[in-house]
């Protein structure tokens, strides 16, 4: 099949399936941003994805989110420049989210592409986000999210469930930084009563951040739920659910 109609037949596939899980918990499916993980498709797949109109696109390696948001640039400017290409119908920037674990030393590459970064899990990393964010003069606040977590399992990143709300305490003083939530992996097991303890354990984490006031009004995003996983987690609560292989394949 067509790369771009199968994308699309995917895309409804999931967004029904958010429909239907927000309507049993009663929930509105406007709450619920389908972030594109793009890390294993080509660059076509991309911009079928863009022509469909979804803009919303996640990296989980720095280099790779840099090349891919440098080839679509130059992909669009290309088309534009084509008779009648850009008539009505402007061609979509990419907003990007990085959610893979990031390096200190990679930070100040990222920072002007980014929109988001799901995955801060130390003082350290939020502090050089913070001053970079300073160096390079950006508008905006930079929006990250704290990783936590949830499975424990020892080889995961993510902070440990006891430290997140002193680590959003320590980040509200960075000037430059907006935490807007948590975000989460779920063991890749895929067993969904694993997967949901792992989400509930998050909302718990989220609530009591909001209870005690520690963050903004900015603050009120789960970002949990992958292809094997986000019906589960638009049933806990997500707002962000980040999909690849269910989306692409
Ligand atoms: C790859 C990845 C995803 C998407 O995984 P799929 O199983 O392909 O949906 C989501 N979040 C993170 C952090 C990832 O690295």
């Amino acid at each position: 099949m067509e790369t771009k109609k199968r994308i699309e037949d995917n895309l409804k596939c999931i967004k029904d399936n958010i429909a239907e899980a927000c309507q049993r918990v009663r929930r509105d499916p406007q709450e619920i941003r389908l972030v594109a993980v793009t890390k294993t498709v080509d660059i076509n797949a991309i911009r079928a994805l863009l022509e469909l109109g979804h803009c919303e696109l996640a990296e989980s390696r720095v280099q790779e989110l840099v090349q891919r948001n440098a080839m679509i640039k130059e992909s669009i400017s290309r088309h534009v420049e084509l008779p009648g290409a850009s008539d009505g119908n402007r061609p979509i920037l990419p907003r990007w989210h990085m959610v893979g674990h990031l390096q200190r030393n990679k930070v100040k590459q990222l920072l002007p592409i980014v929109e988001y970064v799901h995955s801060v899990d130390s003082l350290r990393l939020a502090e050089e986000i913070n001053t970079a964010a300073a160096r390079l003069g950006l508008n905006d606040k930079v929006k990250i999210f704290l990783q936590v977590n949830t499975s424990q399992e020892k080889q995961k990143y993510g902070l440990a469930v006891g430290a997140v709300v002193a680590l959003a305490e320590q980040v509200e003083t960075l000037p430059n930084l907006q935490t807007v939530g948590l975000m989460t992996m779920a063991p890749l097991t895929g067993d969904q009563e694993s997967c949901r303890f792992c989400f509930i354990r998050l909302r718990e984490i989220f609530e009591e951040i909001i209870d005690r006031k520690v963050c903004g009004p900015y603050f009120r995003h789960l970002s949990m739920g992958m292809s094997q996983d986000y019906i589960t987690a638009v049933e806990e609560g997500a707002t962000m659910v980040r999909i690849g292989s269910a989306l692409f394949e």
